[in-house]
């Protein structure tokens, strides 16, 4: 956990809270890690306006002279700096600097069933049809945010796998691990890290039975290898809401909750997600 304080503690980026609001100044440098998100507050003019991060519009929210979004980097980044810019009737209107700095990630061995490291034909096509269902959903998020609170860390338990740890299966398939395992027997109570819109709750390949809630903006969280799931597709939740029991199922070595965060398409650090989010949400 050390290495992720030290990264929120070590950051004077220009993120604002809401009783002090005080937009980033342009000559501020910010920083931003792999697989991290930055908050990012800014003035918006009354009229149209638009937010372009590298090249790409990301949605952001406006209230009264504000606008804000989170600003993601990927896990899978090739550290080029890159600009957030507010466009507006095509002129730039401010522009925020972001430096990308590399996060050391361990290494870690697991022992799995090899039916879910080599998969047999049949399992590949339920592992592609899968995934058409999952890019759907993932790309319509509701573009608002859904929730007023700070995102929480749906379990109080001990962290038995950070975000962002290489890994090797059996000897020999290598990945990452793109979202946070924690300590969970089976049947232990999970609850929403924020309010949001259930947009998944079935079974996977490789989660098992898995809860999906879009929190809107292209926000979502992910809990998975659940023993049974407690909503169902289109209901709305509220933070601290019971959504599932922790489990075993899917690729697992052992019963526990994985908690994945995924904003604007990216597996993005939930610890991060987190304290982020508390610079504008006070409750
Ligand atoms: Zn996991």
């Amino acid at each position: 956990m050390k290495p992720i304080l030290l990264i929120l503690l070590s950051f004077v980026g220009a993120a604002c809270a809401q009783t002090n609001s005080k937009p980033a100044k342009m000559s501020d440098a910010l920083t931003i890690s792999q697989g991290e998100v930055r908050w990012l507050e800014f003035s918006v003019p009354e009229r149209e306006v638009k937010l372009i991060c590298r090249g790409n519009e990301v949605k952001f929210v406006r209230k009264g002279k504000f606008g804000f979004a989170y600003v993601m980097e990927s896990y899978f980044s090739d550290f080029s700096p890159f600009s957030c810019k507010v466009v507006s009737l095509g002129q730039t209107i401010s522009e925020y600097q972001f430096k990308v700095e590399e996060r050391e990630y361990p290494a870690e061995i697991l022992k799995v069933d090899p039916k879910k490291i080599k998969l047999s034909a049949e399992a590949e096509k339920r592992v592609v049809a899968e995934q058409v269902v999952l890019n759907k959903i993932y790309s319509s998020s509701i573009p608002d945010f859904l929730y007023s609170t700070s995102f929480i860390h749906p379990l109080d338990s001990v962290v038995t796998s950070q975000y962002g740890n290489k890994r090797v299966y059996n000897k020999h398939k290598k990945s990452q691990h793109l979202g946070i395992d924690y300590r969970a027997a089976i049947g232990d109570k999970v609850p929403a890290a924020n309010a949001g819109k259930i947009v998944f709750s079935g079974d996977l390949f490789f989660t098992g039975w898995t809860v999906i809630i879009d929190h809107g903006l292209d926000i979502f969280t992910v809990y998975g290898h659940l023993s049974k799931t407690l909503v169902k597709d289109g209901e709305m939740v509220k933070r601290g809401q019971l959504i599932g029991l922790s489990g075993n199922t899917g690729r697992t070595s052992g019963p526990h909750l994985h908690w994945g965060t995924k904003v604007q398409g990216q597996y993005i650090d939930g610890f991060v997600l987190v304290e982020e989010s508390k610079k504008y949400f006070k409750n």
